[in-house]
């Protein structure tokens, strides 16, 4: 469905809902404005994070938001074309076989370019197979919300990345009460490091002398990028032997260095793969996410995650290289003999499972505040939530007090 162009925002990722009829409901809807976490995991999910409830270890719900359980899952049968093994399609599809949805918002490939994601909107269950895979970069995807409820499609799903599913859960009361929402399921991922698709192209170019034919990219839980190409070649490059220093300093964009939700808390049910050691990582934060799940049955397989080595040294090394970077993209100048030993020791030494997962949060916390205080100083006091900062606190990262939101500047629902 066509949709108008958006205004300039310097931290916008163009979720959509600043071209729907009412694009003042920025101001009150988006992350990078005045999200209020504690509110909406409120509205959601009942209650906010607690430290020392749910997941497998106290301290979780800090960093991976409410939880009802947690797995390391993969599909018995993996699905071709699929990122991992295909548990986000597959969910949807199940939602569209069961009846339980009219149709079910997403990001499909573009026709012109595989890489760009385009929003679409499936209402056959044998359509989202075309929608596997990750693509690199924006579209708007909210945009297709209110067309979709026009045409009589009121029970939705939608898989979406943290920064468009905070917009989309500050909408949900007005889409419910003036749009004749009845349901809705989100599926999230969690999210970091995108940028735009143009960019990510030029990555995919000092990668191979045939970029045109990489066809499957991820940043693995082993420390390593793995790529596909279309002639069914695979080739693993660890990370510290990526060619980061050769790539702009602004590579990632401000939005994306300074995001607060990494692993999706606003979510019913969040799939990911960083605490999955090798397969994939499901995070159930309500019922509704269960009855999700529960509608794979035997097809996925589930076991509870685990977690080995220690987070803190490797995170305190990340905050060393972000500091020293100032600004630029935070790689590691070590010797060139040295990197193939660091990136052989690392998958065994460093921290896997749940561990891994908690590190790359910390790091993701850190880069937050370490990008906002230096490009945009204004902004942190209103764009980041306490949780955050008590993530960083352990690595000196303290609340400044002009940092701390006054009561005023609690926001409201744009739906009042
Ligand atoms: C930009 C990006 C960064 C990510 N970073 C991490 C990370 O750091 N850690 C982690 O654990 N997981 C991350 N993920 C999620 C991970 O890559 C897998 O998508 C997830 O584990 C699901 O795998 P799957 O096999 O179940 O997905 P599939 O069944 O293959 O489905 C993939 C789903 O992703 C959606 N999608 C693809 N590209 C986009 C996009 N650009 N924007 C929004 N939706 C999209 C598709 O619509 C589809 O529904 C990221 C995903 C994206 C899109
Ligand atoms: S709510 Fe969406 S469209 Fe509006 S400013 Fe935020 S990211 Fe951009
Ligand atoms: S990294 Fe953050 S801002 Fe960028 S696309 Fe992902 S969720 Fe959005």
């Amino acid at each position: 469905m066509p949709v108008q162009e958006p205004p300039l925002r310097r931290l916008c990722t163009d979720c959509g809902l600043s071209r729907t009829a009412q694009p003042q409901r920025c101001g009150q809807a988006c992350q990078f404005i005045r999200p209020d976490y504690p509110r909406m995991e409120r509205q959601v999910h009942g209650r906010p994070r607690d430290e020392n409830a749910g997941g497998k270890a106290p301290g979780d719900e800090l960093h991976f938001g409410p939880l009802q359980a947690m797995w390391q899952a993969r599909l018995r049968r993996p699905l071709d074309g699929a990122q991992w093994t295909g548990i986000t399609t597959r969910l949807a599809e199940r939602l569209l076989e069961s009846g339980a949805v009219d149709a079910v918002i997403c990001m499909g490939p573009h026709p012109q370019d595989r890489w760009r994601p385009q929003p679409v909107v499936v209402t056959r269950p044998q359509d989202m197979a075309a929608c596997r895979g990750m693509r690199m970069g924006y579209a708007p995807l909210l945009a297709q919300i209110e067309p979709a409820l026009r045409q009589g499609l009121r029970r939705l799903a939608v898989i979406a990345i943290p920064c468009q599913v905070y917009p989309l859960r500050a909408i949900e009361e007005q889409l419910r009460r003036e749009h004749g929402l009845e349901s809705l399921h989100v599926i999230g991922l969690p999210c970091s490091d995108n940028t735009h698709t143009e960019r990510f192209h030029d990555f995919l170019a000092l990668l191979s002398p045939r970029p045109q034919d990489i066809r499957y990219l991820e940043f693995r839980a082993d420390y390593q990028v793995e790529i596909r190409t279309d002639n069914g070649q695979q080739r693993l490059i660890p990370f510290l032997q990526l060619p980061l220093s050769d790539l702009p300093a602004d590579f990632f964009p401000t939005t994306c260095r300074t995001c607060v939700d990494y692993t999706n808390a606003l979510a019913d049910v969040t799939v990911g793969y960083m605490g999955g050691r090798g397969e994939q990582w499901v995070l159930v934060r309500n019922q509704r996410g269960q009855q999700l799940l529960d509608l794979l049955g035997d097809e996925v397989l589930l076991t509870p995650p685990s977690s080995a080595g220690q987070r803190a040294g490797a995170v305190r090394g990340f905050l060393a290289n972000l500091q020293r970077a100032a600004g630029g993209l935070p790689t590691r100048r070590m010797p060139a003999w040295v990197r193939p030993l660091v990136a052989w020791l690392m998958p065994r030494i460093g921290p896997r499972g749940l561990e891994f997962a908690r590190a790359r949060v910390e790091m993701k916390a850190l880069e937050t505040l370490v990008h906002l205080r230096r490009d945009m100083p204004a902004r942190v006091r209103s764009m980041v939530p306490a949780h955050v900062f008590r993530l960083a606190r352990p690595y000196g990262l303290v609340q400044a007090p002009h940092e701390r939101p006054a009561a005023a500047d609690s926001p409201r629902s744009p739906s009042r």
